[in-house]
């Protein structure tokens, strides 16, 4: 029998500083940085009138470059259990951005009963496409969708949405004709000042993990 070139059993655990993510450790480990524990969050910001308890809590965010320095990346994720109007507004990114709905019946994602319908395109060129399975949808950078409304709910709905910025924001159409861009980054603390609630100043988005 031929001599093997390598033994995958012996490369299985390197003799290398293993790690907790402890803030210290952070700072004095070389890649500390990028790694980052979920912080709970509890995003209860609804349309005056709506139910707050549309959604599981906690819900676990990654809010980009403010919690991994120099992620040009951020993410929800959020389990749908009662029919919510998420998105009224219609919007635009700088970078791609895409949508993820799938069953929270645990562990069978594939186990979706919902109805949920998402606009695409603006004005004439617009488009609502339903969703009753689990789907991915990409939005390209510049191109308007929403609304985004969650009308039937008969199975818990695990939502991801996804940006490719630093964080979260859009470019949106103002009901006055104006257009304004937002940036949101959830009730979380300043990075610089703990007594702080984020005020989205972007300082933080310039940092790279290596410093
Ligand atoms: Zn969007």
């Amino acid at each position: 029998m031929a001599e093997k070139k390598f033994d995958l059993r012996k490369l299985q655990e390197a003799d290398v500083p293993k790690h907790y993510i402890s803030a210290e450790e952070k700072e004095t480990a070389k890649f500390g940085k990028l790694v980052f524990e979920f912080p709970q969050e509890r995003n209860e910001i609804v349309a005056e009138g709506d139910p707050v308890d549309y959604i599981v809590k906690p819900q676990a965010y990654f809010r980009g470059a403010s919690q991994i320095p120099g992620s040009e990346f951020n993410q929800s994720y959020q389990i749908f259990v009662k029919p919510f109007f998420l998105d009224r507004v219609q919007h635009r990114h700088v970078k791609d951005e895409f949508l993820v709905f799938l069953g929270a019946s645990f562990p069978n994602v594939f186990d979706f009963d919902a109805h949920i319908e998402l606009t695409i395109g603006k004005g004439e060129e617009a488009e609502t496409y339903i969703i009753t399975k689990p789907t991915i949808v990409r939005i390209p950078a510049g191109v308007y969708h929403c609304p985004l409304n969650f009308k039937e709910i008969n199975k818990p709905v695990l939502f991801l949405a996804t940006l490719f910025t630093p964080m979260f924001g859009g470019i949106y159409d103002m009901p006055d004709g104006t257009t304004q861009e937002m940036y949101y980054n959830g009730p979380v603390p300043c990075k610089y000042d703990a007594n702080k609630k984020c005020d989205t100043c972007g300082k933080c988005l310039q940092e790279s993990w290596e410093r």
